[in-house]
């Protein structure tokens, strides 16, 4: 039985692709330097394929900052000169939207073509040709020319099936420079319509005259056109038997033909637990009776994980022994074969949880249906909030952090390394504190916050200070450009042994008689980022953590804190890929939400979303029952906003007016684009003027320099608006229009 892996890593072991390429930004490398970077990034990826048995594997998987970005080039969609003109695409003023790659947290920059008035296609870059010819051997790797026209944007729906010929056409010439192809159409797993299948059996047949052999691979969930698919002009198929099970029984109906080679995603790629090898026989055994040549495999790309255990000396023991990184799938993968083949017994492991809390689990036990939800409405609410707040008309606040600066990261790191005190460390979080707060006032914002200094990453915070979820040291994960977090572990029974943020937010509290808001990550998210157990039911899991927050909020209370924002950024890209699965996820999703913020009524709640489609889930976010949302806008450039003419959204809202994922600072004229086009469809005294994000990304110029505009156009915004009208008064109706046009659908 051979072997097959791909999408390893990209990261490096010590981080350097993050390292070279911001180096390349700071003008510290060359470009040539940085070009050389990145190829001794792939040679190391080839080394590790090599050296953990894996028989074939691509080449070509390194990018500058996005793959997708690159097949945009590839085929001419933007042309940049040199690298840093390639970089202007992704970081600049003018950078392309970034959104969610499928439902993960990794995000592409989005090609989009209604910028570009007539696209003509033409080969601009060919990539895999250069690294073959770079590598010499080898399959070049990219991304499918349906998989990527699809996740484009500002195609018009009558123009999708013309635009994906011509694009068919660059690919085809493509294709017949190599000899081999690795080409992965992700889109082939999303809910697709007849006419969708029929132009891919076009689009194949046309790459087909290339005479290059195709190794077509599809991930993250099951192909519901498996018949059509398997009957593609290709040589193999990629089938993903952990996300997409379907794919079995679909595999079994409609059988596999001789003469294709399937290469049978066994091991996932997007979680960390070891591989239940003994199972994976037997499903590889189901397959192989209906395929006649198979090839173990990875289900999804590896870049979702770390790279190695290696280095993972504070992990617990029992624990590590059944954890499974990247560089651990790929000996997975090589043990399925062998066991397979009988040359090797499959390791016995104990894959369930050992790490039982029977109070928590009694009390998930015990929660009823009052448990989930508020007993005031959101008007009852906002009527106690009018008074107690007396906030002005379009109110100003921030999502949380602010810039996490090389002193701060410093301080953080002497702390953990023993070089300084926690005393001392705790000195300097609360000298930022005082710092932060004074700063606040003298700039004028409204709802003040205490600004994160002492977290790293809002979800491995709290993996630290919660029991039953592990961190890790080196554990990096790319979630979009060079941007990596650590994703913790949910290994046990998660609880709450002590309070976790109280100290800051009410030590910030005292020095201001604004209000201070506490700041919490919310229970969807916490699992969006993590690697979660898979031996209890994820509500199991997300109900805990819900319990553990609330008795969070709980103590904001007592303390003294009367505005607490739970960020759920991730809570749409968890959502399945297929529409049919959402309604028992976002049953749990919104329902652990829902336990976390069931507290006073006196206390305002808002939570915080990042950038995604959220005109698909308007209806589920205001079932969430916050008051408050703030939301990213920037990028998409106001896209969002007709989503919320669908529904009379009663909950007040803060549409995000500066792209903080960009260095530039949006003026005020810009900013008040965006507030006035949303005022077309949101009450404006239910209107918060807010970033797009946090800041901790942000340096302390652009963020002084924003903020003063964004506060500024608060003031005129006031000026010019009537006296602010009392609470509960009513507010204009928007119907849906009977034509959505609010999505993708
Ligand atoms: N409160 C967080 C911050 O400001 C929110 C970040 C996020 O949504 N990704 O950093
Ligand atoms: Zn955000």
């Amino acid at each position: 039985m051979k072997t097959y892996a791909y999408g390893f890593p990209r990261v490096g072991k010590n981080r350097e692709f993050k390292k070279s390429v911001e180096a390349f930004w700071a003008g510290e490398l060359s470009e040539k330097k940085t070009q050389e970077a990145l190829v001794q990034i792939q040679k190391d990826i080839l080394a590790a394929y090599e050296k953990n048995g894996i028989d074939q594997f691509p080449i070509g998987e390194v990018t500058g900052y996005d793959p997708m970005f690159d097949a945009a080039i590839m085929v001419g969609v933007y042309r940049p000169k040199n690298l840093k003109a390639y970089y202007e695409f992704c970081r600049g003023k003018n950078a392309l939207e970034m959104t969610k790659w499928f439902n993960t947290n990794y995000h592409y920059l989005v090609p989009d073509f209604s910028a570009l008035g007539a696209v003509k296609f033409s080969v601009n870059w060919n990539k895999a040709k250069e690294y073959l010819d770079q590598f010499k051997k080898g399959t070049p790797s990219i991304i499918g020319p349906f998989t990527f026209l699809k996740l484009s944007k500002g195609i018009p729906a009558a123009k999708f099936g013309k635009t994906l010929q011509q694009l068919t056409k660059v690919y085809q010439k493509i294709l017949a420079t190599i000899p081999e192809v690795h080409l992965e159409e992700p889109a082939f797993v999303l809910e697709l319509s007849k006419e969708e299948v029929a132009m891919i059996q076009e689009a194949y047949k046309v790459l087909a005259t290339s005479g290059c052999k195709i190794r077509l691979i599809t991930y993250y969930d099951s192909v519901d056109f498996l018949k059509e698919l398997t009957q593609l002009p290709v040589d193999a198929i990629g089938l993903d038997f952990v996300n997409g099970p379907a794919n079995l029984q679909s595999l079994k109906k409609y059988g596999f033909p001789k003469g294709k080679t399937l290469i049978a995603g066994l091991v996932n790629g997007r979680n960390v637990w070891r591989t239940d090898v003994k199972k994976a026989v037997e499903t590889l055994k189901e397959i192989s009776a209906v395929a006649k040549n198979v090839v173990v495999s990875n289900a999804a790309p590896l870049f979702h994980l770390p790279i190695s255990l290696e280095g993972e000396g504070k992990l617990d023991a029992e624990v590590k022994k059944r954890l499974a990184f990247a560089q651990e799938k790929l000996e997975d993968i090589r043990e399925i074969a062998n066991v397979f083949d009988g040359k090797q017994k499959a390791r016995d492991l104990n894959l369930n949880g050992l790490w039982k809390n029977e109070k928590m689990r009694n009390r998930v036990q015990a929660l009823t249906a009052a448990d989930f939800q508020k007993k005031e409405s959101v008007e009852e609410r906002r009527a106690i909030h009018e008074k107690q707040f007396n906030l002005p008309l379009f109110p100003t606040t921030t999502i949380g952090s602010f810039p996490q600066t090389p002193e701060v990261r410093k301080q953080r790191a002497d702390v953990r390394a023993g070089r300084i005190s926690e005393e001392q460390y705790k000195t300097f979080v609360r000298k930022s504190i005082v710092d932060l707060v004074k700063w606040q006032e003298k700039m004028g914002l409204d709802v003040l916050v205490h600004g994160e200094f002492e977290r790293t990453d809002m979800v491995e915070f709290f993996a630290e200070k919660l029991n039953g979820i592990a961190t890790t040291q080196g554990g990096w994960i790319i979630s979009y450009g060079t941007r990596a977090y650590r994703p913790p572990v949910i290994f046990g029974d998660i609880s709450r042994p002590a309070p976790m943020t109280i100290d800051e937010i009410q030590y910030a509290q005292t020095l201001t008689k604004k209000p201070m808001k506490g700041m919490l990550t919310g229970p969807v998210t916490i699992i969006a980022w993590s690697f979660v157990r898979e031996d209890v039911p994820i509500a199991e899991v997300a109900y805990q953590l819900g319990l553990c927050l609330q008795d969070e909020i709980r103590d904001y209370e007592k303390a003294g804190i009367r505005i607490v924002q739970v960020d759920e950024p991730a809570i749409r890209e968890k959502a399945p890929i297929k529409k049919r699965d959402w309604p028992s996820y976002f049953d749990w999703a919104i329902n652990s939400f829902k336990l976390s913020i069931n507290t006073e009524p006196q206390t305002q709640i808002h939570t915080h979303m990042c950038y995604s489609e959220f005109g698909e889930i308007v209806e589920q976010i205001d079932a969430m029952d916050f008051d408050v949302i703030s939301i990213e806008t920037t990028r998409s450039r106001g896209d969002i906003i007709e989503s919320f003419e669908r529904i009379d959204f009663k909950k007040q809202i803060g549409l995000g007016v500066w792209d903080i994922h960009s260095p530039a600072v949006p003026t005020k004229a810009q900013m008040k684009k965006i507030v006035q086009r949303a005022l077309k469809v949101i009450p404006k005294e239910n209107f918060w003027i807010n970033p797009d994000c946090g800041l901790k990304t942000r340096g302390w110029k652009e963020t002084e320099s924003s903020l003063k505009n964004l506060v500024e156009l608060s003031k005129e915004l006031r000026k010019s608006a009537p006296a602010k009208p009392k609470a509960g008064a009513s507010r204009r109706r928007v119907m849906a229009s009977s034509s959505c046009q609010c999505c993708e659908c």
